[in-house]
């Protein structure tokens, strides 16, 4: 059961399906390359997290006559760079929205996305906008544009990436990622809202049989998203919900809260240092926007504050349409903080694997490889990047040698480092081999079946 997401069985099922991609380009001598080549190729970069992977890999193709391309990614003649740029450039990165059902899917089937659900018996989806690219002076036509104070432009790439996420749970399963296009709007808000609901027209069908809570920051917390979900999907959403975006909401709350009228529960946590007070605050059925026909909604407010100093360590406040009960209200806002968390905590795995920038010690900052592009080449490479973080963080769930030597090597840097350094000098015929040959070095004995 196992074997359909193991590596070597993954990269054959690309290569087989990536063989199928268009090739628009006019039969001449440029077209020695074929596109599932480009293609696994520049996922070979992101999944290494090395630009100089393929550098190696092309010395030891033409020393050995053989390379770790082929043998671990199946790329049979790798490119150079710029071939590889203008092999994926013509490409869109919607196509491969397959490529992660076919994983989550296969999850699904083996009972693995099970770790996933969480106390409200829902899986929790995290949407979140994120800027990907940024330039003043590259750009291509899907670039997005604005001009700061001093009259500058900048171009930009943003994306709604997302994420399968649950509280306690270090691991997040990316989502297929839904780019902003000029044509959504020139409000950052308005963009990502058109996006989502592109997301959610594109793959709520995929949760037909299950319950969802899709988690958001405040841009997300406006009637018409919220009526989508709700009413025409029939899932959940709890939003985060700030008094300046919902006046109108907040007087109700005022006003409840004069009338001693919210519900309030206050419970003690230690968190090994000190003692912290959480204190929630519920109010059912409230109008989420100002006039008539405005959506009721559930609301709900966790403030953390330090036993000790009083300080406030942190306030939140959302919107649901779960109902909220004294047993659930905690879940509940666990659940919507579980979103900031991501955004806080996990910054240094989902959004750099697209973001890169400051953080390109960590080897994310790999697009430069190939260019800008004039198509769609920014999109389908960091389509290509969130693909290769959700087969890690899929490894890292079920293939147990991938678990070993996650848990030997300590850090997830020294496992790539080590991944990086074996590949420039050695080749492995398999991903097993590979893996076995790391174990033996490190003494970590696989478990008897
Ligand atoms: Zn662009």
């Amino acid at each position: 059961m196992r074997e359909k997401l193991s590596l070597q069985s993954l990269m054959s099922h690309f290569r087989e399906r990536w063989a199928n991609l268009p090739d628009r380009r006019k039969p001449n001598n440029h077209t020695k390359y074929a596109i599932v080549d480009g293609v696994l190729a520049a996922f070979a970069v992101f999944f290494m997290q090395s630009s100089s992977f393929l550098a190696h890999q092309r010395l030891l193709q033409s020393k050995k006559g053989r390379s770790n391309a082929r043998s671990l990614f199946q790329v049979e003649e790798i490119p150079s760079d710029p071939q590889i740029r203008n092999l994926v450039d013509p490409l869109s990165g919607a196509y491969f929205q397959e490529d992660f059902w076919f994983l989550l899917d296969e999850l699904k089937e083996q009972q693995r996305l099970l770790q996933f659900r969480n106390d409200l018996n829902t899986y929790a989806i995290a949407l979140d906008g994120v800027n990907f690219f940024s330039s003043e002076k590259i750009s291509c036509p899907k670039c997005l544009k604005r001009e700061d104070r001093s009259g500058t432009e900048h171009f930009y790439h943003s994306a709604i990436t997302p994420v399968f996420v649950k509280p306690g749970q270090a691991q997040v399963l990316p989502l297929p990622p839904e780019f902003i296009v000029p044509q959504d709007g020139r409000e950052k808000q308005d963009c990502e809202r058109v996006a989502a609901k592109r997301w959610l027209a594109q793959h709520h069908e995929h949760f037909s049989a299950y319950s969802v809570s899709y988690l958001g920051d405040d841009l997300y917390a406006n009637q018409p998203l919220c009526q989508l979900i709700a009413e025409t999907y029939r899932q959940f959403f709890i939003f985060v919900c700030k008094p300046e975006s919902h006046t109108g909401l907040y007087e109700w709350i005022d006003f409840l809260e004069q009338t001693n009228s919210l519900e309030k529960v206050t419970q003690r946590h230690w968190n090994g240092k000190h003692g912290e007070s959480w204190q929630y605050r519920f109010a059912p059925q409230v109008p989420l926007r100002n006039g008539e026909e405005a959506l009721l909604v559930n609301w709900l407010e966790l403030v953390i504050t330090h036993e000790m100093t009083g300080e406030i360590l942190y306030q939140n406040s959302f919107v649901t349409n779960h109902t909220i009960t004294a047993a659930n209200g905690i879940p509940l806002a666990q659940l919507g903080r579980t979103r900031w968390k991501i955004e806080n905590e996990n910054n240094n795995t989902l959004t750099p694997a697209l973001a890169g920038g400051a953080r390109e010690t960590k080897g994310y900052h790999l697009e430069h490889n190939f260019g800008h592009g004039q198509q769609d080449l920014a999109n389908v490479l960091a389509t290509l990047n969130l693909l290769a973080f959700l087969i890690h963080t899929i490894q890292e769930m079920i293939e147990p040698a991938y678990q070993r030597l996650r848990r030997a090597l300590g850090t997830r840097k020294t496992f790539f480092n080590d991944l990086r350094a074996l590949t420039r000098y050695m080749i492995f015929d398999s991903w097993d081999d590979l893996f076995l040959f790391m174990e033996a070095g490190l003494e970590i004995a696989p478990e008897p079946p």
